[in-house]
């Protein structure tokens, strides 16, 4: 496990901290739709409230365009439902990079951190002046830890001390666990659109797990490469050649790559298109391949209650389309009856667990979208390492201070 400096380490009574959280959440018509990852959040401000400190909130929400104000990407919902939370007033500041005057406050939050021009860039003088609103800069925000930005970087760099929140502190010790030391057979599911946008995911993965299961979009790059009349299906021919390669290596490296025996078809990228099922050597070429076939789940089900780790990312077909969602709810079934340890992350995995509700019953739920595959991929997270590299730093100063 990596090193981090962790709250506790910290004697934080009197101190202003600077939280970053991940408060990129669902609104609708002015309020906040989902509140689970501002209720996530709670056991971190109460911890550090307890501790004497006051906190200034700092997180993005959606994509808004850097130096414009939009009302649409405001982060006024959060503060309303925080303070509902917390029963303090938590007053949104929108002008707060230049200093904020915390006499009257415990918590406020700070708006939309991406409307500041230089976020996104990791611009040194906007994580120069974060870091000057605080003594302690804390990262709890897993989920944007692969972006190197100056909220989650560059502020590390020049804040007084730097420590890793609990949130981001689980998550990395339920990634690990799964990942670094799995119990054997480990199997990985990786669903979804493109082998492109998974390609390095694919490979890192085909070397480290027993089975590596390919599903969605991607598994018809597969089947082509096999040799299969795939019709019309979502699928990259530049990457035939390359998922051909990816079946040989996985095979050397004693990885296997079951491909489906059955699958269902539609004929048209269409809500209401007929669903048919067939045998995978009976896809015509007017057909597009939407959804694994009942063998093909029953196979996978098989494979799954053998597991001791599951990994899984990625849908198994259209699951938006309830005539292609079966396969994707097998899976979630089969995932939630294992007695394995299994680990899950990706928005479309995200949405296909609630879903399938089935959130109960998978043994962790990562928050991380890129973060997740990144880390999958053995891929040092940018947000990471800089906490890693403030805790050397925090390290020689306390031996130094004991000397
Ligand atoms: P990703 O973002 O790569 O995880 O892709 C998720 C998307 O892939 C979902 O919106 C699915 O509808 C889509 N998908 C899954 N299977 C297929 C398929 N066989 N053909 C087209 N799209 C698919």
């Amino acid at each position: 496990m990596t090193i981090l400096v962790k709250i506790s380490d910290l004697d934080l009574s009197g101190k202003t901290v600077l939280i970053r959280e991940d408060y990129n959440v669902p609104i609708k018509d002015g309020l906040v739709s989902s509140d689970t990852r501002i209720r996530a959040t709670l056991p971190t401000l109460m911890q550090v409230l307890e501790a004497g400190a006051k906190i200034i909130l700092v997180s993005h929400l959606g994509r808004p365009v850097a130096g414009e104000y939009d009302e649409a990407y405001s982060l006024a919902p959060v503060a309303k439902c925080l303070s509902d939370f917390l029963g303090i007033e938590v007053p949104l500041i929108k002008d707060w990079t230049d200093g904020i005057d915390m006499t009257n406050h415990r918590v406020v939050l700070c708006e939309n951190v991406r409307f500041e021009k230089g976020e996104t860039k990791n611009d040194d003088a906007l994580a120069r002046k974060m870091a000057q609103l605080c003594q302690v800069y804390i990262n709890d925000a897993f989920a944007t830890a692969h972006r190197a930005q100056a909220s989650t970087h560059g502020v590390a760099k020049y804040a007084a001390v730097s420590a890793a929140g609990p949130l981001l502190i689980n998550e990395l010790k339920a990634l690990t666990k799964a990942l670094r030391e799995p119990e054997s057979p480990v199997i990985a599911i990786v669903g979804g659109a493109k082998v492109s946008s998974k390609l390095t995911i694919l490979e890192s993965l085909s070397e480290k797990v027993d089975q590596l299961i390919v599903g969605g979009g991607i598994v018809n790059t597969f089947l082509k490469s096999a040799g299969y009349e795939i019709g019309k299906s979502l699928y990259e021919p530049d990457l035939v050649d390359v998922a051909s390669k990816l079946m040989q290596e996985a095979e050397k490296n004693g990885c296997q790559i079951p491909l489906p025996i059955d699958v269902v078809c539609g004929k048209e990228f269409d809500e209401s298109t007929a669903a048919v099922t067939k045998p995978v050597s009976e896809v015509e070429a007017d057909d597009m391949i939407m959804d694994v076939g009942p063998e093909t789940s029953q196979q996978l089900n098989d494979i799954i209650t053998k597991a001791k780790t599951i990994v899984w990312n990625g849908p198994l077909g259209v699951f938006e389309f309830d005539q292609f969602s079966q396969g994707t709810k097998n899976l979630a079934d089969a995932i939630a009856n294992s007695n394995a340890y299994s680990i899950a992350g990706g928005g479309d995995t995200i949405a296909a667990i609630s879903k399938f509700n089935v959130e109960d019953k998978i043994s962790y739920i990562s928050t991380g979208g890129g973060a997740f595959l990144e880390f999958l991929e053995g891929k040092k997270l940018p947000a990471i390492e800089i906490l890693e590299e403030a805790a050397r730093a925090w390290e020689a100063m306390e031996r130094a201070r004991e000397l």
